[in-house]
């Protein structure tokens, strides 16, 4: 079947599922393949309950006659190439964000800044990668005034390929950082990666960059770009810097030399969030989004999915931050940490992963800042931060220091919990 043909179907469908255990009535179901799973083997059952029709990659799970199968080469090149045709037809201002670290923050601050005055489709939660980017763009409709799509990546050429699906008019990169080394091959690898968004932006006419001028690794790789620069410094279009040193992250911002300052309280933890809220201040003003409205929104957000939460236990005070762990956003966590003015400051710190041959040197540099700064007590999970020459307590797993916290637990401190997703520290929660 013909791209445009198919096109047509989804249109009068609606909507599209990978899922069949989410059937909304009348949809189009795209039969996926994973690792474990066939999405072919359940599009029967996907009809069956509610979808009008499915797209399948094997024949033999037709039904003969049954006009509801369309058969294609590949469903996952399918849903890209559907997911291309749409953002094109629609011709909506898409936002690409890419970066190391706070994609998915940066992601949520801009979306909910730009929603004060426009209606605006953004990605859900993390689905950054070759699935989640046009199954977002799918869902793209005449009414949404703008799109942000968050692009993830582990190996070169990634971002290349998401952005030749999603075709973003605007880019920002948030940051390039130590992480997937593994995937990168060197940190050269995952700034190139991240460059790939200013590649595309910069072969695309009237496109925008938004840039965090102090990001010397960004502003290096940024020549023969229409930029919107923010940072510190009175000559950019917004500038600001931090105020205050309370877990949460307080910021002035002001646009351009003559603007007047505004004081925004946020309900982040960490210093690392400035870069992204400014960047979220950038892009709403550049939207014309009102500056109270700007504050407003900023002010509001609560960070979700132990993405920098502060939790207030009966015994303890818990920064949050086990969602994901390298070695930039390790080291942000603890100087932010390390310069907060709380008593009784104690780590609970888990490996970060995927880190391939640089992994032992990478836990052992933070180790050792940890030596020369002064927390109360240190417990590290994991086999990569046993393996690095320290004292800590230390234990194999989250299980294992769940049993010692079982006897016993800790009370009175303010503690870090940091980790790779991995190595499930979001568990020992229930026990501080
Ligand atoms: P993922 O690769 O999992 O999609 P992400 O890039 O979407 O991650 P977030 O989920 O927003 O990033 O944040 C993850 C963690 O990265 C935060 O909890 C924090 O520790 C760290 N982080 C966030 N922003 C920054 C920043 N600007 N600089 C350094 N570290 C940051
Ligand atoms: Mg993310």
């Amino acid at each position: 079947m013909k791209l445009s043909a198919l096109y047509q179907i989804f249109l009068d469908c609606n909507e599209v599922t990978t899922d069949s255990r989410n059937c909304p009535d009348g949809s189009l179901f795209i039969a996926l393949k994973g690792e474990s799973f066939n999405g072919n083997a359940f599009a029967r059952q996907a009809l069956n309950d509610g979808c009008a029709f499915a797209v399948i990659d094997e024949s033999t799970y037709a039904v003969e006659g049954d006009k509801r199968y369309i058969l294609v080469d590949n469903c996952l090149e399918t849903l890209q190439q559907l997911a291309n045709y749409h953002r094109r037809q629609l011709g909506t201002r898409i936002i690409g964000i890419t970066g190391t670290n706070g994609k998915t923050t940066t992601k949520e601050l801009i979306s909910t800044v730009l929603s004060q005055s426009y209606n605006v489709l953004y990605t859900q939660g993390n689905l950054n990668n070759h699935i989640g980017v046009p199954t977002t763009l799918l869902r793209l409709k005449a009414e949404h005034d703008l799109a942000v799509i968050e692009m993830g990546a582990n190996h070169q050429g990634e971002i290349r390929f998401l952005c030749n699906i999603a075709e973003p008019d605007y880019g920002i990169i948030t940051n390039v950082g130590k992480a997937h080394l593994e995937g990168f091959g060197s940190f050269e690898g995952v700034i190139k990666t991240k460059g790939e968004l200013y590649d595309f932006l910069r072969k695309k006419e009237n496109s925008t960059v938004f840039i965090h001028n102090d990001n010397s690794y960004l502003m290096n790789i940024a020549s023969g770009l229409n930029l919107i620069r923010y940072g510190n410094d009175n000559e950019l279009y917004i500038n600001g810097k931090v105020t205050g040193n309370s877990p949460y992250l307080t910021f002035e911002w002001k646009a351009g030399k003559d603007g007047e300052f505004h004081d925004v309280a946020t309900q982040l933890i960490g210093e690392y969030n400035f870069p992204n809220a400014l960047a979220a201040v950038t892009i709403g003003h550049y939207f014309g989004v009102e500056p109270n409205g700007i504050d407003k929104a900023l002010a509001g957000y609560v960070p979700q999915n132990n993405r920098s939460q502060l939790k207030k236990t009966i015994d303890n005070t818990l920064i949050i931050d086990a969602y994901n762990a390298n070695p930039t956003s390790m080291m942000a966590a603890l100087e932010n940490f390390r310069n907060m003015q709380v008593p009784h400051k104690m780590l609970i710190l888990g490996d970060m992963r995927e880190l391939g041959a640089d992994s032992l040197m990478e836990h052992q540099r933070i180790v050792d800042f940890i030596k020369e700064s002064n927390f109360e007590k240190v417990i590290v999970v994991g086999a990569q931060f046993a393996a690095a020459q320290h004292s800590f307590t230390t234990y194999p797993n989250a299980q294992a220091l769940i049993q010692a916290l079982q006897t016993q637990k800790p009370q009175n401190y303010t503690i870090l919990i940091k980790g790779s997703n991995g190595i499930k520290l979001s568990s020992i929660i229930d026990y501080l």
